[in-house]
């Protein structure tokens, strides 16, 4: 079997056993998950989904956001781990949405990229779960499962897994495909325990590196 046809079998069998994956950070506008990726960064996404009603509660836009002070959107997200940075990316992030692009979320990598706090995995969530285009979110689960499974070969930097799953995976498949590998790496293809390699659809055609 090759890559592609490989990766064609692992999306057909995710789909059956994962058909309504998605993004599980809860967000009603584009701005909103841009600060929730940011918030997520070495924290549950249920804690980020806690924690941003309170800080829209008291800064319900873009601009009363880039308005407020460093400190006080620290206070708030301080649960969420890292608050310094990610309370001062906020910040930036609001300031240049609102500046820049006129309170708009924009479409394009290169774009985004300008944003403070937004790098590639950030940026293709947007691209994927905001304007639906093609995406490949290389995440902690995304690289691991990867890894496992054989699609890339002892490849831990997100940007070359990102760049090698490119060549293998059909665009519109992409984003889909990352949200059933977090499912999947949730539940079957754990990190802090021992796969659950029994119970796993993809069983037979997985290559079980490092397993
Ligand atoms: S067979 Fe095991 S290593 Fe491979 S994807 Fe499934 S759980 Fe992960």
């Amino acid at each position: 079997m090759t890559k592609k046809q490989l990766v064609l079998e692992i999306i057909k069998r995710l789909k059956r056993e994962y058909p309504d994956s998605g993004c599980s950070l809860v967000y009603n506008e584009p701005w909103k998950l841009l600060i929730s990726v940011r918030l997520a960064a070495q924290c549950t996404d249920e804690r980020v989904n806690r924690i941003v009603p309170l800080l829209y509660k008291k800064y319900p836009t873009i601009k009363a956001l880039a308005d407020a002070p460093v400190e006080e959107i620290e206070k708030i997200i301080r649960p969420c781990g890292l608050s310094n940075g990610k309370a001062r990316d906020i910040s930036g992030c609001m300031k240049m949405l609102h500046e820049v692009y006129h309170d708009e979320v924009p479409g394009t990598m290169n774009e985004l990229l300008t944003l403070p706090g937004v790098g590639r995995k950030s940026a293709n969530l947007i691209i994927g779960d905001v304007f639906g285009g093609p995406a490949i979110v290389t995440d902690t689960h995304c690289i691991r499962l990867s890894n496992r499974i054989g699609l890339v070969k002892n490849e831990k930097d997100p940007k070359k897994v990102e760049d090698a799953l490119w060549k293998i995976v059909p665009p519109e498949e992409g984003n889909a495909l990352c949200h059933r590998f977090v499912d999947h790496g949730r539940l079957i293809c754990t990190a802090r325990t021992t796969p659950y390699c029994d119970k796993c659809c993809l069983n037979d055609i997985c290559k079980k590196n490092g397993v």
